[in-house]
């Protein structure tokens, strides 16, 4: 058993759904949650209600792991909220799992949160000095202290209220024992969608969501906007200007939504042929086969293949039971080079000019991995092509990148990059190209590659920031189950 001290990550990228008015809402979050996965790999949480009583399970690893034993009469309820958590290294902790249940003086309150606040380690502090306990390091739970807040508890438009006294991103799902809330902030830097199941109400991170439950797209929530679904029906209304600056994530669009999903009003897959086109025109090769890296290349591929009129084929072939977690610490050795995720096929690339098409270079170390292995199984050339501009800064609003020192891109030119990852030739997709399919392209959040960030992240801290300071011993995968998994 490995014992490490918790990492803690303020923010995440997360998956949240909620629902409203059905049956049985256990198995619709479920499986909602289960077409969300891609959003989050650490932790899976659910919560329901039945009107009267509120009961939640929750629990380290995927949700499969978490729930696909359990049954749904555990979780008896009409309505509830489910979220799954991101983050990409390092341990994690029950208590930072959600949704976050609390009990205030006026009863439960549950909550599911996907974004970063850039204000809640003030917000944190102030409750702090006031006498309040946190119970987790996430940034989430500065909401929780503000809907409990007399100055906001006892005033109507409460949670509006509260919600206004956050910046950054955050889409929240939440749910008292007999209402589900949604919310977007006034940017909309993650999307966040309503739909219609029969008589009853979803939310969803993304469409993709909407569809494997059976509910039809109604609309997204907007930014800055409150969504009530509750025994009245379906109400919105808006907490902050409607004509504040929109700083939808980008990097939604070139990695982290599903290819299925409509985000931003824009389906996925379509959005990324365009990027691969574009890569096509920006930076040809002369190649024999194009190939993606599966699944974040593909779309892409299939555009630069299109573009160029090279082939596609497929090189690399993925293991899809490999999750982000439960890899045996001793089994993934990446000093062997081989990957425990993506299996070559030398047949496919031996002799051949290989364009590799991939979403991003974070730190470059598995993109130069890919390299060798192609050089290995006896490609000729190597171009590598990624359908968005060098990733040179840090997200502040949610999506999980290291520092500016370890993005290799943060300080580096393109051509130390190439050297690096051993490829002939290398080639971004420009700025314009990234936000050549959309006509607001004004409205997009494109911080990680100009360095300029649409909200002040002066308060904004880094990975470890709200970490307890009483470290806690975060155990291995045998002790999960006795944790709650
Ligand atoms: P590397 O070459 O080591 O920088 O890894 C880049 C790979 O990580 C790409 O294939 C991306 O699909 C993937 N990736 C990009 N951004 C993230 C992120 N925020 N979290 C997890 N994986 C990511």
């Amino acid at each position: 058993m490995t014992m490490t001290t918790a990492a803690e990550h303020p923010g995440e990228a997360c998956g949240v759904f909620g629902v409203y008015g059905v049956d049985a809402a256990a198995p619709v979050i479920y499986r909602g949650l289960f077409s969300l996965q891609h959003r989050g790999q650490e932790g899976a949480g659910i919560v329901v209600s039945n009107g009267e009583e509120v009961r939640s399970a929750k629990g380290l690893g995927l949700l499969t792991e978490v729930f696909g034993r359990r049954s749904s009469d555990e979780l008896e309820g009409t309505l509830g909220i489910g979220h799954v958590r991101y983050s990409t290294t390092g341990s994690t902790r029950i208590q930072n799992v959600q949704p976050l249940v609390v009990e205030c003086v006026d009863g439960i309150w549950a909550v599911a949160h996907n974004g970063n606040l850039v204000n809640a380690s003030r917000l944190r502090r102030m409750y702090q000095e006031a006498g309040a306990i946190f119970q987790t390091s996430t940034d989430s739970e500065v909401l929780v202290h503000l809907l409990a807040d007399p100055m906001f508890r006892s005033r109507p438009q409460r949670v509006a209220r509260a919600l206004s006294e956050l910046q950054g991103a955050f889409s929240f799902i939440l749910m008292t024992k007999n209402c589900v809330m949604a919310a977007r902030d006034p940017g909309g830097f993650r999307p966040l969608s309503i739909g219609r199941l029969g008589d009853g109400v979803v939310f969803a991170s993304e469409t993709c969501a909407l569809k494997q439950v059976g509910a039809s797209f109604v609309r997204d929530v907007a930014p800055g906007e409150l969504v009530i679904a509750d025994e009245t029906g379906l109400h919105g209304s808006a907490f902050a200007p409607a004509d504040a600056p929109r700083s939808q994530c980008v990097f939604e669009m070139v990695y982290f939504s599903r290819p299925d999903s409509i985000v931003f009003g824009r389906n996925v897959h379509q959005v990324r042929v365009q990027y691969g086109m574009r890569l096509a025109e920006e930076h040809p090769a002369e190649a024999d086969i194009v190939v993606p890296v599966p699944d974040s290349g593909n779309s892409a591929a299939l555009g630069f293949s299109r573009g160029s009129g090279i082939p596609l084929d497929y090189g690399f072939i993925r293991n899809h039971y490999v999750g982000r977690t439960f890899i045996m610490p001793e089994a993934d050795d990446r000093s062997s080079g081989v990957d425990m995720k993506l299996s070559l096929i030398p047949e496919v690339v031996a002799g051949k000019r290989v364009v590799v098409l991939d979403d991003s270079i974070v730190r470059g170390t598995t993109a130069r991995r890919r390299v060798t292995t192609l050089r290995k199984a006896g490609a000729s050339e190597v171009h590598v092509r990624i359908s968005c501009p060098p990733t040179a800064w840090p997200c502040r609003y949610g999506v999980d990148f290291p520092t500016r020192e370890e993005l290799i891109a943060g300080m580096r030119d393109i051509d130390t990059i190439r050297q690096y990852i051993d490829a002939d030739t290398l080639g971004y997709l420009s700025m314009e190209g990234l936000l050549s399919p959309f006509d607001n392209a004004g409205d997009f959040c494109t911080a990680c590659f100009s360095g300029t960030y649409p909200v002040d992240i002066s308060g904004a801290v880094g990975k470890r920031a709200l970490e307890l300071r009483t470290p806690e011993l975060n155990f291995g995968s045998a002790d999960r189950e006795a944790a709650g998994a």
